[in-house]
């Protein structure tokens, strides 16, 4: 079974003259593990595909079916709730609690799920393997952008999510940090078997993902695939 399937995913924003499709019948489907790329220019459908996978906005037409659940129809808590066990987010701008340590930062998001128990080990060697062990006591504003970029990653792993979202993850990064934080995606990906989608608008950053898929005015396609 794919771990995420998208069927004539639709996102139609306002009414009327101000009507904008924005995502148009986008269909994919992604196994476990797959570190996958959108591309796509600003303004081409890359954020409101990922607000939808991601729980964040619900899609005028089409469904979203992640581990076989269709998570088109929740409502606002149920969707809350889909986020916190299923979700893992990495932003541009890290979004790390500047009044957390590292290691708060990254079990942060499993003390609030009350139904989970931090794992200590399972976090240590987390933190070992994305060279953040010895940073565990410092705090974001003590770190570099690609140090605070892999805490985000920590983060968005360590709940074990079905899915890691990635927004343009190293936006802020110049780049010898971009090849470290996306070096740190891919071999996270495979070492814990973990599915990530990353949407970026960069063609360099996507050639590094084992598949690559094209957004363009709201139409999601193959690499090299044409209008039909
Ligand atoms: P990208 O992430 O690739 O830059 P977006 O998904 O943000 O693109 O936007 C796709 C299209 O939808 C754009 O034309 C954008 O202006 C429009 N759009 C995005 N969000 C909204 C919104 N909340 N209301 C109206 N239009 C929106």
């Amino acid at each position: 079974m794919e771990i995420l399937k998208t069927v004539n995913l639709t996102k139609i924003y306002g009414y009327g003259e101000n009507k904008v499709l924005a995502l148009n019948k986008a269909n994919l489907e992604v196994k476990q593990g797959e570190f996958i790329a959108i591309l796509g220019t600003s303004g081409s459908g890359k954020s409101t595909f990922l607000n939808l996978v991601g729980g964040l906005d619900t899609p005028t037409k089409g469904e979203i079916f992640v581990k076989g659940k269709d998570i088109s129809k929740l409502k606002k808590e149920e969707q809350t709730i889909f986020r916190r066990r299923y979700i893992g987010f990495v932003f541009q701008n890290y979004s790390l609690m500047p009044v957390l340590n590292v290691y708060d930062n990254v079990v942060l998001p499993i003390s609030f799920d009350k139904g989970q128990r931090i794992n200590h080990e399972y976090i240590k060697s987390l933190l070992t393997e994305l060279g953040l062990w010895d940073k565990r006591k410092k705090y974001p504003n003590e770190l570099s952008g690609g140090q605070q970029q892999r805490v985000a990653i920590a983060r968005a792993l360590a709940n074990k999510p079905a899915i890691i979202l990635a927004d343009e993850p190293t936006g802020n990064l110049d780049s010898k940090t971009t090849s470290e934080v996306i070096g740190v995606l891919k071999s996270s990906s495979h070492k814990y078997n973990q599915t990530i989608i990353m949407v970026t608008h960069n063609e360099i950053i996507a050639q590094a993902c084992d598949r690559i898929l094209r957004i363009e005015d709201g139409i999601l396609r193959k690499a090299g695939e044409q209008d039909v």
